[in-house]
């Protein structure tokens, strides 16, 4: 089949006029058409007061005329009428098209008025109000502009705070100076530390200090240290470098650091060490200074808090709140980098990419994993990247993303690269906005992939170990049972020995049925889902067969051992041998766990997409705390009064969960201590 020819045209958004494209425009809210005209309004009605007033010069006194005329003036309401009409079509279409798209058409207009009012004046011996037209038109344009872009300024100045505020973090920016001023102490030998901010007269004030030990109050030099101090904190600020003093003889020194966030000055820390200054702990001082910097912008933006938004257009200290908030967003895009970096330096393999397919980010494990460079990866989407680790069991890169941006859901995959002799477990997951205002919104894509290729290579000679060593130790098992049977057999034996005998025969097969489950065991966790072999099987009929095959062992404590009825069980597709096993176990431990004359009681019963096996008794019940652990392997619970079991091994129920999930079902526990319990299985209906 040919491939077909995928075409993506990156249309310009300045199109040639005259496109049809062009056609589109933006429908415009009521309010501002309604804003509009009201400003168009306005301005018609100014310009009809200006001129009743005689403000504006006349058109006799303007264009020169060889003899005085009489100009003939049109009626009041006539000429009120044509300014308004006219200010309000140029403030609507002003609105509606943007100063850039209908320039031409306003010149058209001033143009046509010009030419009209001078054919008026020259032929008619009449005013056709050129001036008082142009000059309603003219501050109609002038102030649906400044309205349109105060409503612009509005939008950005709400998207502006929005967005810091909603990023601003829990810890609070006061916290986080303290914090930072402990963070020195540990690393410096700190006396004293103090973060100075610049205010809004941009003179430096104390935000936050910390003391070390006492400073000697009474200590005469104090004062000037205390000037020298902001001495040097002018100086940092001004150069925007650090500048250090040492005492003379004194073993001490005075550090100004500027805090600098993208080249601006928030303020300056001083700090005053107990011994000399090192150059090594400038980089420190200024690392931690950035971040002092970031934090004092955050704590000017939250100190300031906005009073009348609408009105920041105007405002000198509305504009420098909108830097505030574009600082602080700055900030967090500083520290929201620090947090991506880290991903480059996990041993996983992470990617990120935009919900357009773009890739934000991807760490060098990925990169060695997909054997790409850093180049190639930056003309690459998530698509190219992906098909990077197509296996047969990930062979459509494309269908995997499709389920989880559909079904939001994480795709896992383990892949087995044979050439390579390597395994790895891949996962795609869907990332969602933490925001209070827009949570669980999808805002990209992640990979994830880990080499598990060693803990595969573990995992198989671990359980190739163990079935090695089961099989060896069966064969000298069978030997030691047999023999030990038939010496009881044999009546030249004194009968003290036979007694030895018999137990070391008890014993022997004992372990030779430990050694037989836990082999099956390990042999089922070691299977594909597919290997079980399937046949459709009637649940409620292998609980009736097991119950009959186990209704001796139930009698012979008296136990009332009976299913309960019921109704249209449909089959399940299972392995008829390994399920029967698993039921004649629960069956098994009910009777095992249970005193005597009680009743154990076995159910089938049909659960939406499943069918479940219920084995119900009155026994000892398990504790709470080992409700989970009774599934593990070699697993028993220890009971007060109850001695040891010489059938029990820990094995049953392990064999049990590991059956039900290689045929995709799930097992269940609900059991009170002393009361009874209550096992159940289900497996998926056919
Ligand atoms: P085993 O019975 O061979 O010891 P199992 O894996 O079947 O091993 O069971 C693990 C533990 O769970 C047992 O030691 C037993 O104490 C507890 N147990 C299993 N079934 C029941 C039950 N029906 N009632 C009470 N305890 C049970």
């Amino acid at each position: 089949m040919r491939a077909k020819a995928v075409v993506i045209e990156i249309l310009s958004s300045r199109r040639p006029a005259g496109s049809h494209y062009s056609a589109l425009i933006r429908i415009k809210t009521l309010t501002s058409y309604l804003s509009a005209s009201t400003v168009g309004i306005c301005a018609g009605v100014s310009g009809y007061a200006l001129y009743t007033l005689g403000v504006m010069p006349s058109l006799a006194t303007i264009l020169p005329a060889e003899t005085p005329i009489n100009l003939t003036i049109l009626d009041d309401t006539v000429v009120s009428a044509s300014l308004v009409v006219f200010a309000l079509a140029l403030s609507l279409t002003l609105n509606r098209f943007g100063l850039r798209r209908c320039w031409r058409w306003i010149l058209v207009a001033v143009v046509c008025v010009c030419g009209i009012g001078i054919a008026g004046f020259m032929f008619l011996n009449l005013d056709l109000l050129p001036i008082p037209l142009l000059f309603s038109g003219g501050l109609a344009l002038l102030l649906t502009q400044i309205n349109r872009l105060w409503s612009l300024d509005r939008q950005l100045a709400r998207a502006l705070f929005q967005s810091s505020q909603g990023a601003n973090d829990s810890i609070g920016a006061n916290a986080r100076l303290a914090s930072g001023l402990k963070l020195l102490n540990t690393v410096l030998p700190l006396s004293e530390a103090i973060v100075f901010r610049y205010d809004e007269i941009d003179s430096l004030q104390a935000v936050a200090r910390f003391k070390g030990a006492a400073p000697n109050a009474q200590d005469p030099r104090r004062n000037s240290v205390w000037r020298e101090g902001i001495d040097l904190c002018q100086r940092a600020a001004t150069s925007g470098e650090l500048v250090s003093q040492t005492s003379p003889g004194q073993n001490s020194s005075t550090v100004a650091v500027p805090l600098l966030h993208e080249s601006e000055t928030a303020g300056v820390l001083l700090v005053r060490l107990a011994s000399e200054f090192s150059v090594d702990d400038a980089p420190l001082l200024e690392a931690v200074g950035s971040q002092f910097a970031r934090n004092l912008e955050r704590e000017s933006f939250v100190q300031n808090p906005a009073r009348t938004q609408s009105l920041s257009y105007f405002s000198q200290s509305g504009g420098k709140r909108k830097i505030d908030a574009l600082n602080v967003l700055k900030a967090i895009t500083v520290e929201q980098r620090c947090e991506a970096s880290t991903l480059s330096h996990i041993d996983d393999g992470v990617a990120i990419a935009y919900l357009d397919g773009t890739i934000a980010l991807v760490n060098r494990t990925l990169l060695d994993f997909a054997a790409l460079t850093s180049e190639q990866i930056s003309t690459m989407d998530i698509f190219d990247l992906l098909n990077k680790f197509r296996t047969d069991i990930f062979d459509e890169p494309a269908i995997a993303v499709r389920r989880v941006l559909q079904t939001g859901d994480e795709y896992e995959g383990e892949l087995n690269f044979v050439p390579k002799n390597q395994i790895l477990n891949l996962r795609i997951s869907l990332l969602r906005e933490r925001q209070p205002a827009t949570a669980n919104e999808p805002i990209g894509i992640a990979i994830y992939v880990k080499d598990v290729t060693a803990t595969k290579e573990y995992e198989k000679l671990k359980s190739d170990m163990i079935s090695l060593m089961s099989h060896e130790l069966r064969t000298p098992l069978t030997s030691i049972n047999g023999f030990a049977e038939l010496l009881t057999a044999d009546d030249t034996i004194p009968p003290q020995a036979r007694e030895f005998v018999s137990i070391i025969a008890n014993e022997s097969q004992r372990m030779s049925r430990m050694i037989n489950t836990f082999l099956s065991v390990t042999q089922l966790q070691r299977k594909d889902k597919q290997e079980v072999l399937k046949i459709p099987l009637r649940l409620d009929e292998v609980v009736r067969e097991t119950i009959a095959s186990l209704q001796p062992v139930a009698k012979k404590k008296r136990i009332r051992l009976m299913e309960q009825p019921a109704h249209r069980i449909p089959p399940v597709a299972a392995d008829k041998g390994l399920i029967t096993q698993a039921v004649k176990n629960l069956v098994n431990n009910a009777i095992k766990y249970s005193p005597e004359r009680t009743t154990v009681t076995v159910s089938t019963a049909l659960e939406a997409e499943a069918v479940r096996v219920c084995v119900e008794d009155r026994g000892f019940g398990i504790p709470a705390e080992a409700k989970e652990r009774v599934w593990d392997k070699f697993y028993r619970v220890v009971r007060e009064g109850q001695e040891k079991d010489e059938e029990s091994t820990g094995l049953g129920l392990s064999f049990v969960r590991e059956v039900v999930e290689q045929h995709g079902g799930r097992v269940d526990l609900d059991s009170e201590e002393g009361r009874g319990s209550k096992f159940s299985f289900t497996l998926p209906r056919l």
